[in-house]
């Protein structure tokens, strides 16, 4: 087995290291990853200006690595597009610092880089560790990985759909076990900070706390890793609601005319 390795957080980052590491027992370990750090590059494509790769010395005995000027969906789609010759079975991203959970996937570079690879009919697995500091430990969710790339859960998914893995931040033998989820309803804490330049002109940073949310609907990632497990959510590409369709259907929508 051929196992791409990408991320959002840049290639030197601890957790791709540790991501990396794990997957070495299990195949062949290449990676392709952003040289710096993309966190919330969403699903980013570049398209005005060239992209640049290089080879980097890699941490990982027998990991061939490649840091990139693009995204972590562009790494992705170069690796998959032809940049990386032998064809890849698989492909992870992460270990992300900080949890990707609720409506976290619409800005995360992490789980984008995973959307790239269905795009490209490769099945992928995105890792988040739900610890946002410096110094965060990432052995217990590298074995986690493991084992989730071990159990071949990403084997027979359907089109466009990956699984979104968020990791409580415990040693391992305090994870309580592996849950299947749906996305929670996460709270942004978002605030407008302005500042002024040296030439007295205004500038903008989106600052304020760290993202809280929900976490006591049973059966969301919020939940599940708020309780100490590991949280598992399948996540379909195909963002329609379906729900809608029935109630915008059943209103006769389709039949009328247009108004002219
Ligand atoms: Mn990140």
């Amino acid at each position: 087995m051929h196992i791409l390795v990408s991320n959002d957080d840049g290639v030197m980052a601890p957790g791709i290291v540790a991501l990396a590491r794990a997957m070495v027992p299990l195949g062949k370990v290449t990676v392709v990853a952003p040289s710096d750090n993309q966190s919330a590059a969403g699903h980013r494509k570049t398209m005005h200006k060239p992209l640049r790769v290089n080879r980097v010395k890699f941490p990982v005995e027998g990991v061939t690595a490649y840091s990139t000027s693009g995204s972590p969906s562009d790494s992705v789609a170069l690796a998959l597009l032809g940049f990386i010759a032998e064809p890849i079975d698989l492909v992870v991203s992460g270990i992300n610092r900080g949890p990707n959970q609720g409506q976290d996937l619409t800005y995360s570079g992490t789980v984008s880089a995973a959307f790239e690879a269905v795009i490209w009919r490769k099945p992928a697995v995105a890792f988040s560790l739900c610890d946002h500091s410096e110094d965060a430990e990432y052995d217990a969710a590298a074995e986690i990985a493991r084992q989730v790339v071990a159990l071949k859960l990403y084997e027979n998914l359907p089109p466009l759909t990956l699984l979104n893995v968020n990791v409580p931040a415990l040693p391992l033998d305090e994870i309580r076990g592996f849950k299947i989820t749906r996305q929670g309803l996460r709270q942004y804490n978002d605030e407008l900070v302005e500042r002024l330049d040296p030439s007295g002109r205004p500038y903008y940073w989106i600052g304020g706390g760290a993202p809280t949310g929900d976490v006591t609907e049973e059966g969301t990632d919020l939940w599940a890793t708020d309780q100490g497990y590991v949280s598992i959510t399948p996540i379909d590409l195909d963002m329609t609601s379906y729900a809608v369709i029935k109630d915008l259907e059943a209103r006769g929508i389709a039949e009328l005319k247009i108004a002219l």
